[in-house]
């Protein structure tokens, strides 16, 4: 379980338009292994799947452009490949993604058994045609759908039922790694509990690290073992799923996360949503991107980034931690 499986380091990620630079990922770095769920959570714009696609090594090609930082996963340096190693070694058959809408991930006019085929054939030239049936009889029946309906298109299946079916799709290689991008959100409540209580024991089965980009904290608490917050386009708090859930010390932004979701013991009319936006990502401020948001903003956080405060597993880029001498600072660069 403590084998390490990936390392980001200080990544940074732009998207460039003819009028201006997009400042989208910032320094991120963070490690998870194997057999590990790390939830990346934070709202919309956050940089949450720019990093996603950073890693697969998917950004589009026009405009993004990955300019600091390694992704060393088993041991390579996932930026130093060239886009045929990674296309046929590392994407899908080592990692894994799978995208929010499982309608648009899937090809309306094949059966959703080719569509699983396709991908076994496509990362394993050895294996005949009889063993890539059984194998897809295989990955369909461990995310839950009976195998005779491998001749059944997408149209014919309901929403939760297109996402196993993606799921099984990124799953039929057998990945080290699965990029889950909010992959409950397009599906109704009760569907979300079935998919996330499916992908959990498909975890402890198979042993398959996760990275799990999510804005519901709910999600995070029920199948993540370590938190990674994120807020234009940099990691604000990581830890332990107790050091997020449990600890009373939290980043500004994080208290504001809990105080926008109903806490069903307090007796209150309204949620505290986090006022105001983030920033433009093309226009960082100076000094922490929280500030205009921040309750606790002193004039030390307008001129300078916070550092890094480690408590053990727990991480906080806050000057409130250098103020209050609460823990250790530590320049994470
Ligand atoms: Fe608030 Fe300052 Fe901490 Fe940023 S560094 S979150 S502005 S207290």
């Amino acid at each position: 379980m403590n084998e390490e499986l990936i390392r980001v380091e200080n990544l940074k990620v732009i998207y460039k338009t003819t009028d201006e630079i997009v400042q989208a990922v910032n320094g991120i770095s963070f490690t998870l292994n194997k057999g590990e769920t790390i939830g990346l959570v934070g709202e919309t714009g956050a940089g949450k799947t720019t990093t996603a696609l950073g890693i697969m090594r998917l950004l589009p090609e026009r405009t993004g452009k990955i300019i600091s930082g390694s992704i060393t996963f088993e041991g390579n340096n996932l930026l130093e490949l060239s886009d045929e190693e990674m296309r046929l070694k590392i994407r899908g058959e080592k990692i894994a993604m799978i995208f929010q809408d499982p309608m648009t991930a899937l090809n309306p006019v094949m059966t959703v058994g080719e569509q699983i085929a396709e991908a076994i054939r496509y990362h394993s030239e050895k294996i005949n045609e009889s063993e890539i049936g059984k194998r897809v009889d295989e990955v369909l029946e461990l995310v839950g759908i009976s195998s005779s309906r491998k001749h059944e298109y997408p149209h014919q299946f309901s929403g939760g039922m297109k996402q196993r079916v993606v799921i099984a799709i990124a799953l039929s290689c057998e990945p080290d790694l699965l990029i889950a991008d909010e992959p409950t959100t397009a599906l109704d409540v009760t569907i979300q509990a079935q998919v996330l209580a499916m992908m959990g024991d498909l975890r402890d089965r198979l042993k398959t690290a996760m990275i799990l980009i999510t804005h519901d904290l709910g999600v995070v608490a029920q199948i993540c073992d370590k938190v990674a917050v994120m807020y234009a386009g940099e990691l604000i708090e990581v830890g332990m799923l107790e050091d997020i859930f449990v600890s009373k010390e939290h980043h500004p932004y994080t208290i504001g996360l809990f105080g926008a979701i109903p806490n069903l013991e307090e007796d209150s009319d309204r949620l505290s949503p986090i006022v105001g936006l983030m920033p433009d990502p093309a226009k960082l401020p100076r000094g922490c991107n929280f500030q205009d948001r921040c309750p606790y903003c002193m004039d030390v956080c307008k001129e300078n980034n916070p550092k890094v405060y480690v408590n053990g597993t727990h991480n906080i880029a806050c000057h409130l931690f250098s103020e209050k001498q609460l823990w250790k600072g530590d320049n994470y660069e």
